[in-house]
């Protein structure tokens, strides 16, 4: 599979279901915020629209709740 230069990487939704569960996995599937355990969220640091990759450093494990806060401001 090739992935065209212009475009961000962007993965297919098996890959990304598969990297999510990796870095559930990393962070403890717990919040890294606040610690919980519950409604765990894959969040990236760096906006895709941003160049943020789809790439492990790029993504911390959320809950709903932090998401949320982290999307508000
Ligand atoms: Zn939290
Ligand atoms: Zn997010």
């Amino acid at each position: 599979m090739t992935r065209p230069k212009a475009a961000p990487s962007r993965l297919d939704p098996l890959s990304y279901e598969s990297l999510r569960q990796q870095i559930l996995r990393r962070d403890g599937w717990r919040c890294q915020s606040c610690g919980t355990m519950s409604k765990l969220e894959v969040h990236h640091r760096e906006f895709r629209s941003h160049s943020g990759a789809d790439s492990e450093e790029n993504l911390i494990t959320l809950c709903a709740a932090c998401h949320a806060k982290v999307h508000r401001r």
